[in-house]
């Protein structure tokens, strides 16, 4: 990939949203040493730039700042589509088989020291239980079509796993064995034997003796959702399950200058599942934070797990049952949960909590307020993920504490997860209580990380829509906020970074419900050209 270029750049004839209140638009930028340098008409511009300077006529497009994802999982992403076994869309029992025969074949494998054809784990994914009866598929199937080799395949939110005899075996889970604090062993009608799914915390084990991808997977995966994030106008992100092999790949790519986008990484805080580590080693991945860091990777940022996801057959998710949270479903000892906020917010590090029901949000917000209690109000603005469904009485809560919501509205409009998200994400009550809003597309429980179908259901939400010039900001400037990097990026103003993306259509003069549709024909990142929608 081509260095920055050393040429000013004038982008004109286009319609720049800016996304800077202080100017809603401009026809034309100047871009010298990858920031912006010059705003205004196309005259005004071209009068700033030095002689010999490069034209790129936009044609009348519309540009905006680069999208922001508040939540993505680049590594899940990238090895779901470049390594790890494709499971069909609504697979039964004989279709999983096939589709991990095809891709033993083909050698899906790639763990350090495997062969492609070997006996080696083959890990899949997505398993949908619809299929199965009673939707809870059982390991019998896999355990007949693969003896001996052992095979992992996960839900759509990683919490769940099916496993078969030989992975149970190869992870040290037998009938013997007791479903952890926050975890389940799901049983037969024996009530003794294993069916294989493993639940939440349950699944750490099987996680834990997964052998690690050779650093070139780990690369060409990551390579891969960088160029497709560039590709959905996405030029900065928050990657919310940050590990140390994803660290380093994207240390690897920065190094190369391949490393097309901002990051900031939450490091995963005691989920061993999530993890792939032990407490005491995601303890010391977060001690050992500026070791990570990196020209375009921030490390000062971590991630916890509350509770589990509103799924079926398991529903993990913590709900407010007579307005009191299900405690059983909090996966953290709440002693421990405070003291690691207190740490954090003492140290500087910006906590995500991912919250899949109200209960959970509950739980976070009180811990928060204890924390500022302690800590003074001076900590950074954390954040509770997904913030789905929120109870009235917390709502006022989020701006009092300072305390951030990062919201999965692309999940949302994901058609296989309308219906049980119908009632969440309420934008329009969320922004009449002053709550600091981001938008994740929580990629890769979504097929791409594509925030336009998002936003246009954002627009046509009834009494909780948004107006389109608010919904930007939250993909924009609040993003930057989010990652303390609105001094530098987040709209297009002079001497920030030159990070913007031209659209096919003009957001603010098309239908609502054309927006969805949407496609990015060029991302700019730090004023070099890293996508352009190939012609015809
Ligand atoms: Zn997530």
């Amino acid at each position: 990939m081509s260095q920055k270029s050393t040429r000013d750049t004038v982008y004109l004839n286009g319609r720049f949203y800016t996304a800077d209140s202080q100017r809603s638009w401009c026809d034309a930028v100047l871009v010298r040493d990858g920031a912006f340098a010059a705003l205004g008409s196309a005259e005004d511009v071209r009068d700033a730039a030095e002689i010999g300077h490069e034209v790129v006529d936009l044609d009348g497009r519309m540009a905006m700042p680069g999208i922001h994802d508040g939540h993505t999982h680049l590594l899940f992403a990238g090895l779901r589509h470049t390594v790890e076994a494709q499971i069909s869309p609504m697979a039964d029992g004989a279709q999983v088989v096939r589709d991990l025969m095809a891709s033993a074949r083909f050698g899906c494998a790639g763990h350090q020291g495997q062969e492609v054809d070997d006996q080696g784990w083959l890990v899949a994914g997505v398993l949908d239980p619809t299929p199965f009866p009673e939707m809870r598929p059982d390991r019998a199937f896999l355990d007949e079509a693969f003896p001996d080799r052992p095979v992992m395949i996960y839900d759509w939110s990683m919490h769940h796993l099916l496993v078969n005899a030989r992975a149970l075996e190869l992870s040290g889970i037998d009938e013997e064995s007791v479903g952890p604090p926050g975890g389940q062993l799901v049983r037969r009608d024996d009530g003794r034997s294993l069916s294989g799914e493993l639940v939440e915390h349950a699944t750490w084990p099987v996680q834990r003796a997964l052998p690690q991808y050779a650093p070139e997977v780990y690369r060409r995966a990551l390579t891969w959702a960088v160029q497709t994030c560039n590709r959905y106008g996405i030029t900065s992100v928050q990657e919310a399950s940050a590990t140390a092999p994803e660290l380093r790949g994207l240390a690897e790519l920065d190094g190369d200058d391949e490393l097309t986008l901002h990051v900031a990484a939450h490091l995963v805080w005691r989920d061993e599942g999530i993890g792939t580590a032990s407490m005491a080693e995601l303890e010391t991945i977060i001690a050992e934070r500026d070791h990570f860091r990196t020209d375009h990777v921030d490390t000062a940022f971590v991630k916890f797990f509350m509770d589990g996801v509103p799924l079926p057959p398991h529903f993990t998710a913590c709900e407010l049952v007579d307005n009191e949270p299900e405690n059983g479903k909090i996966l953290i000892p709440r002693d421990e949960l405070g003291d690691a906020l207190r740490r954090f917010d003492a140290a500087g590090l910006k906590v995500k909590i991912h919250c899949a029901a109200a209960g959970a949000v509950r739980v976070a917000l009180d811990e928060f307020e204890k924390m500022r209690l302690a800590n003074g109000p001076s900590g950074p603005r954390h954040e509770v993920a997904h913030t789905t469904w929120v109870s009235d009485v917390d709502l006022p809560r989020f701006a009092a504490l300072n305390i951030g919501a990062d919201m999965s509205p692309a999940v949302w409009s994901d058609p296989q997860f309308e219906k049980i998200l119908a009632t969440g994400y309420r934008f329009a009550t969320m922004q009449d209580h002053a709550v600091q809003m981001t938008v994740g597309t929580d990629w890769a429980v979504t097929a791409t990380p594509n925030l336009f179908p998002a936003l246009e259901g954002m627009l046509l939400r009834g009494q909780e829509s948004l107006a389109l010039s608010d919904a930007l900001q939250l993909l924009t400037i609040k993003g930057a906020e989010a990652v303390r990097r609105a001094d530098r990026r987040g709209s297009v103003e002079v001497g920030k970074s030159a990070d913007f993306i031209v659209l096919d259509r003009n957001l603010f003069e098309v239908p609502l419900d054309q927006i969805g549709a949407t496609t990015v024909l060029r991302t700019v990142f730090e004023g070099r050209t890293v996508y352009e929608r190939p012609v015809g």
